[in-house]
């Protein structure tokens, strides 16, 4: 007898999802809350060269590196994927993605557009979800109004934030980011959604 596909013995492949979109937009607040609730999906910790903001442990929100562990890890391939964004450098260790998606974990990765296009061209099977601001004023709000940033580096924020925002029609799913809360849930049902 036939076995329909999404049964047990043919479980259907883990989804990698990608959660990208302006800075400021709240995709690290998204993600704590995500973590709070849904322990069920991993999320990956990425590489930074950037310095911790004030309340981020390393290992937790980053693993935080300096320029030569950096190099070294994009020279041995353990980067599923990096870019440099603002002036620092962010990546995607490679070795726990792949070891959690094998498990059947869900995975959930939070990486700027540059990464998230690199994401797109090595994994095919990705999906992809775009975190909206509410309006371009909320957005410079939020990122002028969480004061972790010099003048000069959240300008630069802004500019980069132009260019992702044309690029929301690259990916699988938009949301907009009003209420954290209706996000985290809409992120979740994205995530868990059946594969075709
Ligand atoms: P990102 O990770 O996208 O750079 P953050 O998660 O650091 O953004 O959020 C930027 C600021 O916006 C923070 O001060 C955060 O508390 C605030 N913020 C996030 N989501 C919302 C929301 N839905 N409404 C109001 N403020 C928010
Ligand atoms: P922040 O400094 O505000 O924590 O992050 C700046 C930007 O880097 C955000 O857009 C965030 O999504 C992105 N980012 C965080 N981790 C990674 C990563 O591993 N790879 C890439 N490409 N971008 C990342």
């Amino acid at each position: 007898m036939p076995v329909a596909p999404g049964s047990d013995a043919h479980p259907r492949p883990t989804r990698l999802t990608v959660l990208s979109g302006p800075s400021g937009v709240g995709k690290s607040t998204v993600v704590k809350e995500l973590r709070r609730c849904h322990p069920e999906v991993w999320l990956s910790v990425s590489v930074t060269t950037r310095p911790p903001r004030p309340g981020e442990t390393n290992g937790v929100e980053y693993h935080f590196a300096d320029d030569a562990e950096f190099d070294r890890m994009i020279a041995e391939g353990e980067l599923l994927e990096w870019a440099a964004f603002a002036g620092n450098r962010y990546g995607t260790p490679r070795r726990p993605v792949e070891e959690r998606l094998r498990a059947g974990t869900p995975v959930l990765l939070e990486i700027d557009l540059q990464g998230a296009r690199q994401v797109r061209a090595s994994m095919p099977g990705s999906f992809h979800v775009f975190l909206a601001p509410p309006s371009w004023e909320e957005l410079v709000h939020r990122l002028t109004g969480r004061g972790t940033e010099e003048p000069e580096v959240v300008q630069r924020r802004l500019d980069t934030a132009r260019v992702e925002l044309a690029a929301e029609k690259e990916f699988d799913a938009a949301l907009t980011n009003t209420s954290v809360r209706d996000v985290c849930d809409e992120l979740l049902a994205l995530i868990l959604a059946p594969q075709v």
